[in-house]
């Protein structure tokens, strides 16, 4: 059994570096009625990956899967028992253990309108529900989208809808609690160009969800809004936790990764976290941060400190490449496992606790080692 020291280092090489499958294995896989393949190759969160289990049989991690050697050096092995073995190549030793999180079943189930059920929702991670509800973004149209970005891309794979409602939605929930798949729930969207950003739109689809399904914590994430007001409309309308994404703190690479989100001043977002935090509630307000384009360790510690003397929880994920788009650098795991020990050693120092969160990204975990580093901190 690993210790949490080792799984957080486990998993945060995991999360940087990915695993080589090899697709023979796929094949001789799918003849034993177990589906492994290379994960979704659009909508919301780091692409491309499948969800595994360490030893411990409780740490998550959503790892990239690769299809060439050269991405990285840890090998998925054949699968004894329960578990998968990855071997280092480049240590020649083994890595650990992990065990494949099985896709659900309700997946190839239709609404009642007509429309698979996996193009709705799909399962992140044990039991974490997730939907981008409009899969447009307005930065998309006017060529300043984020560079890591696949909001667009399962529309043109037609692996979604463009929209979905509250009806589509609690149909998939009520299917995804049969399996026990379905504890809480992560909604995503694209930026609108309106002054709501997109918050009307959740806001109609919160209220139906609610009634239909009051046990299941519901988390929302939108762009910082220059109406705070919309904030309350979405604690009210039903949404439990919310997650307001800077994406990157350095304010060059802000502008040039996420090009369109950049024009929104820092300070703006400072305004949105403190307003969340006083209708949401300690731990219940979050950020994603990507970490890997190359800034100062030093500068980045800094400005996740100010982020955590805030009161939100920084989501510090490490960027991953879009499959079969242009390849972004791969985030050194010995640098980001040190961001890690930081973030943890200052979320208890400004009593910040991930694990008191109720919905969404920091419940679930997968993308980021965060909950991993406050347990051995
Ligand atoms: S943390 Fe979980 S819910 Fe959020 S994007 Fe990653 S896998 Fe999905």
């Amino acid at each position: 059994m690993i210790d949490p020291l080792t799984a957080l280092e486990q998993k945060t090489e995991l999360l940087c570096k990915g695993i080589f499958l090899d697709k023979q294995l796929i094949e001789y896989y799918k003849e034993q009625g177990i589906e492994i393949n290379f994960g979704r190759k659009g909508g919301a969160g780091p692409l491309g990956g499948r969800y595994f289990l360490l030893e411990d049989n409780k740490t998550l991690v959503n790892a990239a899967l690769w299809n060439d050697k050269k991405k990285t050096s840890l090998i998925l092995k054949q699968k004894r028992e329960e578990l998968f073995e990855i071997y280092d190549e480049k240590k020649k030793r083994s890595f650990g253990k992990v065990k494949l999180v099985n896709n659900p079943q309700f997946y190839d189930l239709k609404t009642s309108d007509g429309i698979e059920m996996r193009k709705i929702a799909l399962v992140h991670g044990i039991a974490c529900l997730a939907s981008t509800i409009y899969q447009k973004c307005a930065y998309w149209a006017c060529g300043e989208a984020c560079k890591f970005c696949g909001i667009e891309l399962s529309l043109s794979y037609d692996t979604t809808i463009l929209e979905k409602n509250y009806k589509q939605m609690s149909e998939v929930i009520t299917a995804a609690k049969k399996e026990g798949r379905c504890s809480h729930m992560t909604l995503t969207s694209g930026t609108e160009e309106t002054v709501d950003k997109g918050a009307n739109r959740y806001i109609e689809l919160l209220g139906g969800i609610k009634r239909n399904h009051p046990d299941i914590p519901l988390h929302v994430q939108i762009e910082a809004l220059e109406e705070l007001e919309y904030i309350n409309k979405l604690k009210k309308a039903g949404a439990d936790t919310i997650g307001i994404h800077i994406e990157i703190l350095d304010e060059n690479l802000r502008k040039k990764i996420t090009p369109g989100k950049a024009h929104i001043p820092y300070e703006v977002f400072e305004k949105n976290w403190i307003q969340a935090l006083e209708v949401f509630g300690k731990n219940q307000v979050e950020t994603y941060v990507l970490t890997g384009f190359g800034e100062s360790k030093e500068v980045f510690n800094k400005d996740i400190e100010k982020v955590i003397s805030l009161g939100v929880i920084p989501f510090i994920t490490p960027v991953r490449s879009i499959p079969g788009k242009k390849d972004l650098p791969i985030t050194n795991y010995k640098n980001l496992l040190d961001v890690y020990l930081n973030a943890g050693k200052l979320m208890k120092q400004y009593g910040i606790n991930p694990l008191e969160n109720i919905a969404g990204c920091v419940r679930c975990g997968g993308c980021s080692a965060i909950n991993e580093a406050y347990k051995v901190a």
